[in-house]
């Protein structure tokens, strides 16, 4: 029989034994394919987790806010379009209506040997990481962990990009590169206990005049994660000369990337396709691929020059 658990409560939620359940798009997955067994705590009724309200400067999201609500809201739309384009544009509109923020960054690897209930690989506490020496084309270009799957969340890599925050437990704050971790232990994909919720994401304050683009490239037209992804914001000047950029990068690394070599590249320059296709090649540079993964480096320079190209035209969609 399930142990399910409704928690109403922070304090019950952190005591209750079990994975903590929110949208359930992700963990009823692994349970249906029995690689989640144990008990389950419903955190979906917990107060104060459900809005997005302005917040020090900027905006704060609950983590139980849903990804279709992030990407509809005025304020997210107008102040972090990056954000809403690529809230809007990941797996279905039914999957958008049921995820939460925090489920989409807390979600668990897609690699199809940790789905799979035979076998066993570091992030279920083997020794051994049977997709390394298996099938891995969907695996990572810069190879820094015993783990070689991509981190799943286009979000988390989105707001990476924004400089966010992530708020546990209501008491302490974390960048999102504290949350992830560096990319080299491969037995998990955050830093978080099993007994922390994440309650809320602290966007900073917006950049004015922010043109954003975000871009995957993906294997079939959609419902499935990116191959590449990549999320570009932009300010650029009166010339046409760029003086903001942020560009980061998803699905070929252990946890999502900044650029921070690319955006360096980009101020100053002027906001032509010349400039894009020197800082899509950066984007590339050391990249060390597996045997299976050599084309994705192709797709990191195309999708970095087309989300370059879309976020300076503002084009209002992420699907390829
Ligand atoms: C067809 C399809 C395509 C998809 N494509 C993409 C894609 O392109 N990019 C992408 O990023 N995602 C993609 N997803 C994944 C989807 O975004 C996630 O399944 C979803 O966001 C998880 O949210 P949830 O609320 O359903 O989480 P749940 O399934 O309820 O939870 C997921 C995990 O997070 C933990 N958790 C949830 N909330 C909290 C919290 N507040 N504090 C602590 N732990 C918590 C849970 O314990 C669980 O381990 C896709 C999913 C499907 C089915
Ligand atoms: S260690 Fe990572 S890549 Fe290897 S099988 Fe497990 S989840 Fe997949």
């Amino acid at each position: 029989m399930t142990n399910l658990i409704i928690a109403t409560t922070l304090a019950e939620a952190r005591n209750a034994e079990g994975e903590f359940l929110a949208g359930g798009t992700d963990l009823m997955d692994r349970r249906r394919h029995h690689v989640s067994t144990g008990g389950m705590v419903d955190i979906c009724r917990i107060a104060g987790l459900g809005e997005i309200e302005a917040h020090a400067g900027g905006y704060r999201i609950g983590s139980q806010v849903t990804l279709d609500a992030v990407a509809q809201h005025p304020a997210i739309i107008d102040h972090y379009p990056g954000l809403a384009i690529a809230a809007g544009a990941l797996a279905t509109p039914q999957i958008r209506s049921m995820a939460s923020m925090g489920g989409v960054l807390l979600q668990t690897t897609r690699c199809w040997y940790f789905r799979h209930e035979a076998f066993t690989c570091y992030k279920k506490g083997g020794d051994s990481c049977p997709s390394r020496e298996g099938d891995h084309r969907f695996g990572v270009v810069f190879d820094t962990s015993p783990c070689v799957f991509p981190h799943p969340s286009t979000i988390g890599m989105v707001l990476m990009n924004y400089a966010a925050q992530v708020e546990i437990n209501g008491e302490r704050t974390m960048t999102m590169q504290e949350l992830y971790g560096g990319g080299t232990d491969g037995t998990r994909e955050h830093t978080l206990a099993p007994s922390d919720v994440l309650t809320q994401i602290i966007l900073p304050a917006a950049v004015n005049a922010e043109r954003a683009g975000y871009f995957r490239s993906i294997s079939r037209a959609r419902a499935e994660w990116a191959l590449v992804e990549v999320s570009a914001r932009l300010v650029v000047d009166d010339n046409d000369q760029i003086t903001f950029a942020r560009v980061a990068v998803g699905g070929v690394a252990p946890v999502p990337m900044l650029l921070p070599t690319v955006n360096d590249y980009l101020v100053g320059k002027p906001a032509t396709d010349e400039s894009f296709a020197v800082a899509a090649e950066l984007a590339t540079a050391g990249a060390n691929p597996l045997p299976q993964t050599g084309y994705k480096v192709k797709l990191i320079y195309g999708t970095v020059f087309d989300t370059l190209q879309r976020a300076y035209n503002r084009i209002w969609s992420g699907e390829g």
